[in-house]
């Protein structure tokens, strides 16, 4: 197996759209496709970490933002990040206009909906590039 594409999500504390970013990411990394994909906190990128820097240069890296300052996809290229592709919450929004999450904590039933959709996205996105890698 390849190495592993880098699904990161934005921290997106206290906004709906961000904590859907990151349950979607958890859904890929441990659910779908353990092992073909994994993550990394997007604060090790923003601190200049070196390892993560490291890995984000030489891996498939997937961006998942929750509202367009898209805090992922400009920290992750910035630090010289090698972005396969990214997806947004906001994007998925637009064309769901009958689903309207709320909660932040803990996703309500909506933020469950557009989290499962946007996995699932993910997760073929995933293996998209794991394919192409082979
Ligand atoms: S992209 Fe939007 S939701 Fe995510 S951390 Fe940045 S400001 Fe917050």
């Amino acid at each position: 197996m390849g190495k592993p594409v880098l699904v990161i999500p934005c921290s997106g504390i206290g906004k709906p759209f961000g904590s859907i970013a990151r349950d979607a990411t958890f859904r890929v990394c441990d659910d779908l496709r353990p092992g073909t994909a994994d993550t990394l906190c997007l604060s090790l990128i923003v601190m200049g970490d070196e390892e993560a820097r490291e890995k984000v240069a030489s891996s498939r890296c997937i961006t998942v933002d929750g509202c367009p300052l898209a805090c992922s996809h400009n920290n992750v290229a910035r630090s010289g990040g090698n972005i396969a592709a990214e997806f947004r919450v906001m994007d998925l929004l637009r064309e769901n206009r009958g689903l309207r999450p709320r909660a932040v904590t803990f996703l309500d039933e909506d933020g469950e909906k557009l989290s499962k959709m946007l996995g699932d996205r993910i997760a073929a996105k995933v293996d998209e590039l794991s394919e192409g890698s082979r």
